[in-house]
């Protein structure tokens, strides 16, 4: 343990936040965590083992100034995970732009006033390095997303400008504290909240046919429980600093659907048109315009073109090593049936 001031975690209701919450208290952490609500809607995190003696939430929205100056008061270390994670919205800038941006500017504010705080882990994401593949390069940290706009992939849009403006707000300002970035792919996994997750809702939307057929895309998959503890780690590695892309392997959909099918999902409505060939993408842009608007575009942008990356950095520097991305789909997967978000399969695989 590296601090006994607790470690506040903003948004801790979410996906990864929750799973960081839980691996902090395991390992003997005090946690200040904000959410939105009145703490007693979250019983989840109350529950969490160690959280009665060394869990506190307190209310903050990212929309209201100086909301977290009484959340991150005398801590050392605060990861900032809150931020609107969905892709069709209905204005990107109220609903996406706005909270991210003035969000992190409202945290990293409340940091400076504080005095005491020697790091902030922003959780940023892939999507401010691309918002589209490029099947002759390898992504890395030197990578920024310089496409996105309010009209083009939105959600990351809002990633791309927050992270700037946090490496911005520490160029402006000179704050005592440094800023580490986790910048993670597609993270799944078991939730430890009710809510479902706009990525395991990728993997949901394909058992049930939302998906008509398999198309030429692909994604890097990280365990939600990696991406957490990566989040620790880049709090308790001295030397950590700068961005650090956090996936596992990639797979394509072709392949997903596959070990889907191969792991008992195959009663759930799994594409079976195959047309991830290079005559069944020009199709998919096409029919690309009859999906909602922003799910749309990034088909467009995204189809026909092989992501791959480099995450020597990560392991190399915080020494994780990622949980194979085969496991943790599936995790993903038997967890939605659990939380109710997928109906059992028909013949009860
Ligand atoms: P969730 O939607 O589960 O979590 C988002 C969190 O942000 C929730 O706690 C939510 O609170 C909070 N939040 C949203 N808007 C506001 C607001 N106006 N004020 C205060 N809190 C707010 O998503 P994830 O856990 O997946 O995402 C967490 C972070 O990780 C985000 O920054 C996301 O961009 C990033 N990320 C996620 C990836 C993924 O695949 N899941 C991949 C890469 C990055 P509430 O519960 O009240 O809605």
């Amino acid at each position: 343990m590296i601090t006994d001031k607790p470690v506040c975690v903003t948004g801790a209701s979410g996906f990864i936040a929750a799973h960081i919450v839980r691996q902090l208290l395991e390992q003997g952490y005090s946690v200040r965590g904000t959410v939105r609500k009145s703490p007693k809607n979250y019983p989840f995190l109350l529950g969490l083992p160690g959280a009665s003696e060394r869990l506190e939430l307190v209310e903050a929205d990212l929309l209201s100034n100086g909301a977290y100056d009484r959340a991150v008061d005398g801590c050392e270390y605060v990861m900032h995970t809150a931020s609107p994670y969905q892709i069709n919205v209905k204005n990107p800038q109220t609903d996406l732009v706005d909270p991210a941006v003035n969000g992190t500017e409202t945290v990293l504010e409340s940091c400076l006033k504080s005095h005491s705080i020697k790091r902030v882990i922003f959780t940023s994401s892939i999507a401010a390095i691309t918002d589209e593949p490029d099947s002759t390069k390898v992504f890395n940290e030197k990578d920024w997303n310089t496409m996105s706009s309010l009209e083009r992939n939105p959600y990351h849009y809002s990633k791309t400008l927050a992270e700037r403006d946090a490496w911005d707000f520490i160029m402006r300002k000179r704050p005592t504290f440094d800023l580490v970035a986790i910048n993670p792919f597609m993270v799944v996994g078991p939730s430890l909240g009710p809510s479902l997750n706009t990525s395991n809702q990728i993997l949901r939307d394909i058992l049930i046919g939302v998906y008509p057929c398999i198309m030429d895309i692909n994604w890097g998959f990280v365990a939600v429980q990696d991406a957490a503890q990566s989040h620790i780690l880049a709090m308790e590695t001295e030397t950590a600093s700068g961005r650090y892309l956090c996936s596992g392997e990639a797979m394509d959909m072709k392949t997903l659907v596959a070990l889907l099918s191969s792991s008992g999902f195959d009663a759930y409505s799994l594409p079976k048109l195959d047309l991830s060939g290079k005559i069944g993408s020009l199709l998919m842009k096409v029919l690309s315009f009859t999906q909602p608007r922003n799910t749309g575009v990034y088909i467009r942008t995204n189809i026909g073109r092989t992501m791959r990356y480099d995450n020597a950095k990560i392991k190399r520097e915080l020494g994780i090593s990622f949980k194979p991305v085969k496991e943790s789909i599936i995790d993903a997967v038997k967890d939605m049936v659990q939380w109710g978000h997928l109906p059992p399969q028909k013949n009860n695989k």
